[in-house]
């Protein structure tokens, strides 16, 4: 398939029970539990791409490398080693050998993967990955550009949203809830709305695969619905692809 692709939704010919749900959109809808359990339900793997980005972003960091430098950032990428698991469990990210899932979710590299993400070089590289593991099989896929770039061709795109303030409550609580691990950040609810709004303004608005949704994904505005009502949803537009 040529990189970007050309084909959309339902013009995909995979193997007989082989699918791709894209799930996008912007930090703090609960994108990942989401794609987690509707992975779940329907025995399928799930990818991260979100944690490729990070990954590479600390790989950059522990360089000692300027993130912004996207001359020395691409030199990081040669022999860089990571795994990208594609189970819905417990992930482990490892990185040269060494399990760093919580220190990707840290604020040093929650700060440094906006300009990371932004780099050409970087998301080229990426690519071939991540379009690889989106094919391999029955897929949910979750990240910013699945459903324009990586697999334009998915059977179902969900564009998944949230008002900003639920957005930041969410992501604060996920923090709070996660602060056993020394990694994650301590940020205040003001902070976190922040630091999302930041994120989310430099994801839509780059030149290279931006933060949007396909033309033919389904937008799932979840402000108002409990976890289990949105991937209820996701469910059923996916029995309605036939994707069981
Ligand atoms: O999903 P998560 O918040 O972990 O993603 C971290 C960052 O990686 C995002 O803010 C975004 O800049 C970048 N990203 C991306 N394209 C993707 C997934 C993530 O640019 N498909």
């Amino acid at each position: 398939m040529s990189r970007g692709g050309s084909r959309t939704s339902g013009e995909r010919s995979g193997e007989a029970g082989t699918f791709i749900i894209a799930i996008d959109g912007p930090s703090g809808t609960g994108k990942s539990t989401v794609a987690r359990r509707v992975a779940a339900a329907l025995g399928a793997g799930y990818l991260d791409t979100g944690a490729m980005y990070r990954m590479v972003t600390l790989a950059v960091l522990r360089a000692g490398v300027d993130p912004v430098d996207s001359t020395a950032v691409v030199e990081v990428l040669e022999g860089l080693n990571f795994s990208s698991p594609q189970g819905p469990g417990h992930q482990a990210h490892i990185l040269h050998g060494v399990d760093v899932s919580d220190e990707i979710r840290g604020q040093d590299v929650t700060l440094a993967v906006t300009p990371v993400s932004a780099n050409p070089s970087v998301r080229a590289w990426l690519f071939d990955r991540q379009q690889l593991l989106a094919h391999s099989g029955r897929m949910v896929v979750e990240g910013r550009d699945i459903g324009t770039v990586i697999a334009p061709e998915a059977d179902l795109k969900i564009y998944l949203t949230a008002d900003a303030a639920e957005r930041a409550r969410r992501r604060h609580t996920q923090n709070v809830g996660a602060a056993a691990g020394s990694h994650v950040s301590g940020l205040d609810l003001a902070a976190v709305a922040q630091d999302l709004e930041r994120r989310d303004t430099h994801d839509a608005t780059r030149a290279h695969a931006p933060l949007q949704a396909a033309a033919d994904a389904v937008v799932l505005d979840s402000s108002s619905l409990e976890l289990s009502e949105t991937v209820d949803e996701v469910l059923e537009l996916a029995r309605s692809r036939g994707i069981r």
